[in-house]
């Protein structure tokens, strides 16, 4: 998971001057090295966990004609089953991939997808060559297909190590994770601890940021880019007159995320305080997946109305650009298990146009304020004061 996190999010990551400054990262070797003997290995069929290394060694290699698969016999007693047609799709040559760009060139245009092989053998108990009907062959490694084997163990073990899918989910007991920023920037391995605790918890504090502005920006660049919206790159909450939103003023916020309005909202938002104030400021945050659970649990019924509803949103003014912006989303954002994924809400540019049958309104009024009522609740929302540089 460390590797996965280090090599995906840190090392591809780094461009221009700040690949002199702040990362030093030889190429092709992540700096996050871990013993192969604590990685996992994966097994097909059942047997004591060995350590995954190197020299993952195959025993037998054969072609089934039932199905068109190919089996290989692991020479820890495991076995993998393989499709021809995978196989065939994914060979490694130069003309069916482009190493350069790590990217599939075999168009599936050209992909029998009936194929079987003509012949299968093995190399050095670590190479598998494949002939083909057409006389094409492919060479894979034993490394390689070990990797995505497609057992239900190892495709789980493998998608833990993309998405690293642990979260911890907290309510007003919240240990809010805290970090030096510029470790952060110097660090890799805080970098990573960084981003991986974001990932886990949603929220990390890093203080002892320079109060001026620019700082974001940094540290935006330290891990690849910050989008820009029409608010400008960065913006500056501070209250304003004619606000052209509610954020810019003194007033108190509701809970809230950013730009439901945006087909994309952002994934991640960083704030920075510069200056705070004398009295008031206090931010106050809340776990939307853990009250949305809750919110579940309790009656399902609004839950079920605030996950499937489309909500017209809506912002229109005047800012880094003109914009007119005009979304539809579901307040709680559920994947196809059921899991909760995202919370689109923002009561402020949620719009007067409501595309649903007028006797669905005031349930969809009832459950909404069911959940609001559940952010706000102090079992469930953290205050804290921001201090400048955090
Ligand atoms: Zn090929």
């Amino acid at each position: 998971m460390w590797n996965a996190v280090a090599k995906n999010l840190i090392r591809t990551k780094v461009h221009q001057d700040y690949s002199h400054t702040l990362l030093l990262v030889q190429k092709g070797r992540s700096i996050f090295t871990k013993p192969p003997s604590s990685r996992n290995c994966w097994q097909h069929t059942a047997g004591a966990v060995q350590p995954f290394n190197m020299s993952t060694s195959i025993q037998k290699v054969e072609a089934l004609d039932v199905n068109n698969f190919v089996r290989i016999h692991w020479e820890d007693g495991s076995k993998s089953l393989y499709p021809a047609v995978w196989l065939r799709d994914n060979c490694q040559c130069p003309d069916c991939f482009l190493r350069s760009a790590k990217a599939r060139k075999l168009l599936l245009e050209d992909l029998d997808v009936n194929i079987g092989v003509k012949e299968v053998t093995l190399t050095d108990r670590q190479k598998v060559y494949i002939t083909w009907p057409d006389k094409h062959t492919s060479e894979f490694e034993a490394e390689w297909l070990k990797k995505r084997c497609f057992s239900e163990q190892a495709r789980a073990e493998m998608q833990e190590e993309l998405f690293l899918p642990e979260c911890k989910y907290w309510g007003s007991d919240l240990q809010l994770p805290n970090m030096s920023f510029e470790e952060v920037l110097q660090s890799d391995e805080s970098a990573c601890k960084w981003l991986s605790t974001l990932k886990k918890v949603g929220i990390v504090l890093l203080t002892g940021a320079a109060t001026r502005q620019g700082e974001l920006v940094k540290l935006g660049k330290r891990i690849g880019f910050l989008r820009l919206t029409f608010y400008g790159p960065t913006w500056q909450v501070e209250d304003k007159m004619d606000a052209n939103n509610v954020a810019y003023t003194s007033g108190k916020l509701s809970f809230h995320t950013d730009y439901p309005v945006l087909q994309h909202p952002p994934g991640i938002q960083f704030l920075h305080c510069i200056k705070q104030a004398a009295t008031g400021g206090e931010s106050e945050v809340v776990d939307g997946f853990h009250v949305s659970n809750k919110l579940k649990e309790q009656n399902p019924q609004a839950f079920q109305i605030l996950s499937s509803t489309l909500v017209d949103f809506t912002d229109v003014g005047i800012d880094y650009c003109d914009f007119a912006m005009q979304s539809k989303q579901r307040i709680i954002d559920v994947d196809y298990r059921g899991q909760v994924v995202r919370i689109n809400y923002n009561n402020a540019t949620r719009d007067t146009i409501f595309d649903i049958s007028a006797e669905k309104v005031q349930p969809f009024y009832a459950a909404l304020k069911e959940f609001v009522d559940l952010l706000n609740s102090p079992e469930h929302k953290f205050t804290y004061k921001m201090k400048p540089g955090q």
